[in-house]
């Protein structure tokens, strides 16, 4: 720590490695991180595949707008069909048909928002799925288990993510079983059965208290993960404290890792996160949205294409946009598609959307290596609201 900034304690797990490329490694900044599927340049975006596929767009169609990894979700693959049933179709990337990246949550979240929650204890969670009520113990131990038994790149440990707007000491009784948790994690890695290479992540807790969050960090980062993950954000809170809960929460984290904030997406979000030094993303955002027939335009504007103003108009979602959907189609034709329910087209506005985030981050990237990070960030206007 010799120019004061915080490094990581260990060498990343063989077969990854991560390196910051340009930028200032406080943020902005871009960085390269390997892995054995593949490269991801960062600052990167991840589409969320939640049952091992990106709702309505095939991996083929992924790649064609620049997707580099994608994020899966543990807690619904373990749920149906299982991890075993995974395995034995030849893992994750043969069972999805993605030979780039994968990085798979915890399941901590979904055990947290979606499941009939019975127990936590520091020893694990017990709870029902929201699928068929089946009574499920998840620890951090069998998290790691599963998440290999899947095959994934990049594995996230198992953390307490508490509910919004919960007080100091709720917070900080999370931020602590994460932590023993995080320890568990990293000790279970070396006695685990060997399944392909796979990098393991940590998240940081801690609310909104910035001593929380300063203090898990230092204590996070003193553990040998591949990786560092900001959790607990987005998960409620206003946008106010949201944005302000980014640069507090990356201070402490390795500046020689990668940092990804886990949930959070939005022009102005990215613009703070990247600030921050944070290179992966992930939401759930442009796809929900797009089978919600809101499309995202690059200057953070929605269009709201079942609007009867786009019946008849020829040109494309967005001039100068390279997505499939504006290189062929009009908007009337879209228009049209979504009224009718017809299939294509929430493949073409997830498409779209897909490729506004990715093109957004690429023209971020471009920024931070000429040197035109403060021009970049200038053109950026956030519509109110
Ligand atoms: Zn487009």
């Amino acid at each position: 720590m010799t120019d004061g900034v915080p490094r990581a304690t260990a060498p990343m797990t063989e077969g990854f490695s991560f390196e910051v490329v340009a930028g200032d490694v406080r943020g902005p900044r871009c960085g390269r991180l390997l892995t054995p599927h593949g490269a991801i340049d960062t600052p990167a975006f991840m589409p969320v595949g939640t049952q091992g596929t990106v709702k309505g767009v095939s991996p083929e169609q992924l790649r064609q707008i620049g997707t580099s990894i994608v994020l899966s979700n543990t807690y619904h693959l373990a749920v149906r069909p299982g991890s075993k049933s995974v395995r034995s179709l030849g893992g994750l990337h043969r069972f999805m048909g993605w030979d780039r990246p994968i990085l798979t949550d915890s399941g901590g979240f979904q055990v947290f928002s979606l499941a009939d929650l019975r127990s936590i204890d520091d020893e694990g969670v017990e709870f029902r799925t929201h699928v068929d009520g089946q009574l499920l113990h998840l620890t951090p131990e069998k998290v790691l288990d599963i998440q290999a038994e899947l095959g994934t790149d990049i594995a996230m440990a198992l953390d307490h993510c508490p509910p919004p707007g919960v007080g100091r000491d709720e917070a900080a009784v999370a931020l602590e079983r994460t932590q023993l948790w995080a320890r568990r994690t990293i000790e279970h890695r070396t006695k685990m059965k060997k399944w392909d290479p796979m990098a393991v992540f940590g998240i940081l807790q801690g609310g909104v208290y910035e001593d929380l969050r300063q203090e898990g960090a230092e204590r996070l980062r003193q553990l040998p993960f591949d990786g560092f993950a900001i959790g607990g954000v987005s998960v409620g809170e206003d946008r106010e404290t949201l944005l302000a809960t980014i640069p507090i929460s990356a201070r402490g984290l390795p500046v020689d890792r990668p940092r990804y904030l886990m949930g959070v997406a939005g022009l102005e979000e990215f613009i703070v996160a990247i600030e921050s030094g944070i290179d992966l993303f992930d939401c759930v955002i442009p796809t929900r949205n797009a089978r919600n027939a809101t499309l995202f335009l690059s200057d953070g504007s929605v269009l709201r294409i079942r609007n009867s103003v786009h019946r008849e108009d020829p040109g494309p979602l967005e001039e100068d946009c390279d997505c499939p959907a504006c290189g062929t189609f009009s908007r009337g034709f879209i228009h049209h598609l979504y009224l009718r329910k017809e299939m294509l087209g929430y493949t073409l506005g997830s498409l779209h959307n897909l490729r506004v985030f990715h093109r957004f981050l690429e023209s971020a990237r471009e920024a931070v290596k000429s040197g035109g990070w403060a021009e970049f960030r200038r053109q950026v206007t956030v519509p109110a609201g």
